[in-house]
């Protein structure tokens, strides 16, 4: 089954989505697929800070894979890990924290108290942790202070690697790199720019923020953004009712917008009002195509006739929502096949 998915999402064309329904089995390690360039994403949550410790739900988090593979996951909140088990198959050695808070780094000790062992075992070196300095600072000044009860130096935990402002840093040898793009918080948070092998900007991402052009015109450098939003907007997140002025934005006309960081599923902005502002909303299992520069002339005539296809992509992802999710008993209508299989993978 797994192998199914992975030759699927291989396949895809830029834009597509799909929601992954898988187990616990482990990721593709065939050569074809690790040769392949293609990459994508698996959204794990979008929680806010207090949805997994009330709802069980995972917190806002993605991981990044290339060809398949998973490469680089984008922050450790609480309940994520165990998210990224069910929908990747094994924890990515990158690890990018876009800042201190619970919901965005709460797991991280255990996870590297855990791989340093596995990878020491192995032979291999322990997780990267790739964040901004501040960021760095307060993370290993606060978060993985509880490290101290092994009696080891954190040095032995992670290879810690900063991501400076201005600059993008490569996420070790995957030919991927980030540059951090300051959010409005009120923690020192960065979220990214992500870029492919060919330095082409693939993905943006404000990470927590209240409402910031600049910080929108920043991550716009990239075609696909995820940006934070929730029902009741503040000073350090975004509301729903900010949405339609976001996607006003002269440097938002032709991006592929998702709306995650809103909570638990059923606190997920109405999918009606997301696709009139032609925005969309990220959900757990969800798989994004990424576009390098092989999709960029694709992409232009993707944006140009976006808002008119916009019911008919939803029909589509419905149905892709559907075939993804294989374990899915029932999908009532195709518009909601992809919320049902997001369900499923939640109880599973
Ligand atoms: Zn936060």
């Amino acid at each position: 089954m797994g192998n199914t998915l992975w030759s699927r999402a291989a396949v895809a064309g830029p834009g597509t989505e799909t929601t992954s329904a898988r187990g616990t089995s482990a990721a593709p390690d065939d050569k074809e697929e690790l040769q392949d360039a293609s990459l994508e994403i698996v959204v794990l949550g979008t929680g806010a800070g207090t949805t997994h410790a009330f709802s069980g739900e995972p917190s806002s988090s993605f991981v990044v894979l290339k060809g398949g593979k998973p490469v680089l996951w984008c922050d450790v909140g609480y309940g994520t890990t165990y998210a990224c088990m069910q929908h990747v198959g094994e924890l990515p050695k990158h690890i990018y924290v876009s800042h201190n808070h619970g919901d965005h780094a709460g797991e991280l000790p255990v996870v590297l108290a855990v791989e340093k062992k596995a990878a020491a075992a192995a032979g291999l070196d322990p997780p990267y942790l790739y964040c901004h300095p501040d960021v760095m600072a307060e993370v290993r000044q606060h978060r993985l202070r509880e490290l101290r009860s092994t009696g080891e130096p954190q040095e032995l935990f992670s290879t810690f690697r900063e991501t400076l402002p201005g600059c993008t840093t490569f996420i070790g040898d995957t030919g991927l790199a980030v540059r951090p793009c300051l959010s409005r918080h009120s923690e020192t948070c960065y979220g990214f720019v992500l870029y492919d092998e060919e330095g082409e900007p693939v993905l943006g991402w404000t990470a927590d923020s209240g409402y910031d052009e600049e910080l929108y015109g920043d991550v716009a450098e990239a075609a696909v953004l995820l940006l934070d939003a929730r029902a009741e907007g503040s000073q350090e997140h975004a509301g729903f009712h900010e949405l339609p002025r976001i996607a006003a934005l002269p440097y938002m006309s032709g991006k592929t917008v998702y709306i995650t960081g809103y909570g638990r599923q059923d606190e997920a902005p109405g999918r009606e009002v997301v696709e009139g502002l032609g925005m969309r909303v990220a959900q757990p299992g969800l798989r994004i195509r990424l576009q390098g520069s092989a999709g960029k002339q694709a992409a232009g005539k993707q944006a140009a006739g976006k808002q008119a296809a916009g019911k008919q992509a939803a029909g589509k992802q419905g149905s892709a929502g559907k075939r993804a999710g294989d374990t899915a008993a029932e999908a009532p209508a195709a518009a909601a096949a992809a919320e049902t299989a997001v369900a499923v993978n939640q109880a599973a």
